[in-house]
C-alpha cells in the first residue's frame, strides 16, 4: 500500500495536540472536528460537522505501527481459495474503466496501481491488454512485484516524479481509508492522469447499513487489524474530496450488508444473519448503503 506522510500542516497540529493524528478534518475542511457516538480502543471517532467524515482519535504512533503491518513480500497476493474471486472483482472494474474510456487513447492503455504491494491487480491488467506499472511504499512487496517482471517504484507517489498526463487509468484500492492527507494524493493522481483518464478508488462505506448496526463492533473500524483505518468516507464525503482535486463521480456503487463478524456471534447466528444480510444487499446497492464502496472518477 501507499500512504502520503508528506503533509506539514498534519505534523505541526499533531505536536500542538499531543501527538492525535487528525486535528482537523483533511479533507480541507474548516469547522472543527466533534466526537461521534462510536467508541473504538483509540477513543471516540471524531466526525467533521461540514462533510460528515470520520475519522480516528489515534496517536501519530498508534497510526504508524498500525501501517507496519503491510511490508511483508506476500502482500496482498490473494490466498488460492480467493484468487479466483480477485480476478474476477478486478476485471469486472477494469472493464468498466475501458467502457468509460472508449476510444480516448490508442491502446496499449497505460495504467498505475497506487498501493500496488505484490501485484496482483498489475498481472489483472496485464492480462487484459494495459501497460501496467505500480507505485508501492512495502519494499518486500514491491520487490515481489518487480521479481515478477512489473514495473515498481518503491517508495511515494509523489517521489516517482512521473510526468503530467502519464496514464489512462490510476487504481487505488483500499487505500484512502489508511491516508492522513489524501488531498495531496487525489491532487497527484489527478496530475499524472490524462485528460478525461478514469481514477477507481474502493474505501469502506462509512454511510451503510452495516455500520449503523454494528458500530464499534465493526472490523473495518479496527485500526490494528485493518493495518491502519484512519478516514472513514461516505458517498458524499468521498465526492466532496473528488470535487476538490478535479474529478467529477462518473459512477459510484456500494454493495454488501453485514450484521455481525463472524468471530463475534456463534456459527448458526452468523449464517442467519449473513443470509439477512444477502437478502438486503440489492435494496442497500439501490440506495448506496451498501460498506463496500466503488467509485469511478473523471479527470475534468
Ligand atoms: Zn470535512
Amino acid at each position: 500500500m501507499h500512504v502520503d506522510k508528506n503533509d506539514d500542516r498534519s505534523s505541526v497540529s499533531a505536536t500542538i495536540s499531543g501527538d492525535r493524528l487528525f486535528d482537523r478534518c483533511p479533507l480541507g475542511c474548516r469547522d472543527d472536528l466533534q466526537t461521534s457516538a462510536i467508541t473504538l480502543t483509540e477513543g471516540p471517532l471524531l466526525r467533521c460537522t461540514m462533510c460528515g467524515q470520520l475519522l480516528s482519535s489515534c496517536t501519530r504512533g498508534q497510526y504508524e505501527l498500525a501501517l507496519k503491518k503491510w511490508d511483508t513480500s506476500n502482500g496482498t497476493i490473494p490466498e488460492v481459495q480467493s484468487a479466483a474471486r480477485f480476478q474476477q472483482v478486478t476485471e469486472r472494474r477494469l472493464r468498466c474503466a475501458l467502457r468509460l474510456l472508449g476510444r480516448l487513447s490508442p491502446p496499449p492503455l497505460r495504467l498505475l496501481d497506487v498501493g500496488c504491494s505484490s501485484g496482483a491487480l498489475l498481472a489483472v491488467a496485464s492480462r487484459l491488454g494495459f501497460s501496467p506499472s505500480g507505485v508501492e511504499i512495502a519494499s518486500k512487496a514491491a520487490e515481489t512485484a518487480q521479481r515478477a517482471g512489473f514495473e515498481v517504484f518503491c517508495g511515494l507517489l509523489h517521489e516517482a516524479r512521473f510526468a503530467d498526463e502519464s496514464f489512462d487509468v490510476v487504481t487505488a484500492f483500499e487505500l484512502i481509508e489508511h491516508l492522513n492527507a489524501p488531498l495531496s494524493l487525489l491532487s497527484e493522481c489527478h496530475r499524472i492522469l490524462k485528460s478525461e483518464g478514469v481514477f477507481i478508488v474502493n474505501t469502506p462505506n462509512a454511510a451503510s447499513w452495516t455500520v449503523g448496526v454494528m458500530r464499534e463492533c465493526w472490523d473495518g473500524f479496527n485500526l490494528s487489524s485493518m493495518g491502519g483505518h484512519v478516514s472513514f468516507f461516505s458517498p458524499q464525503s468521498l465526492a466532496n474530496l473528488a470535487g476538490q482535486c478535479g474529478f467529477r463521480v462518473e459512477r459510484l456503487e456500494t454493495r454488501r450488508v453485514r450484521f455481525a463478524e463472524s468471530h463475534q456471534v456463534s456459527p448458526v447466528v452468523y449464517r442467519v444473519l449473513k443470509v439477512m444480510g444477502e437478502v438486503l444487499s440489492i435494496p442497500a446497492s439501490l440506495l448506496n448503503k451498501g460498506h463496500d464502496m466503488l467509485a469511478f472518477l473523471r479527470k475534468m
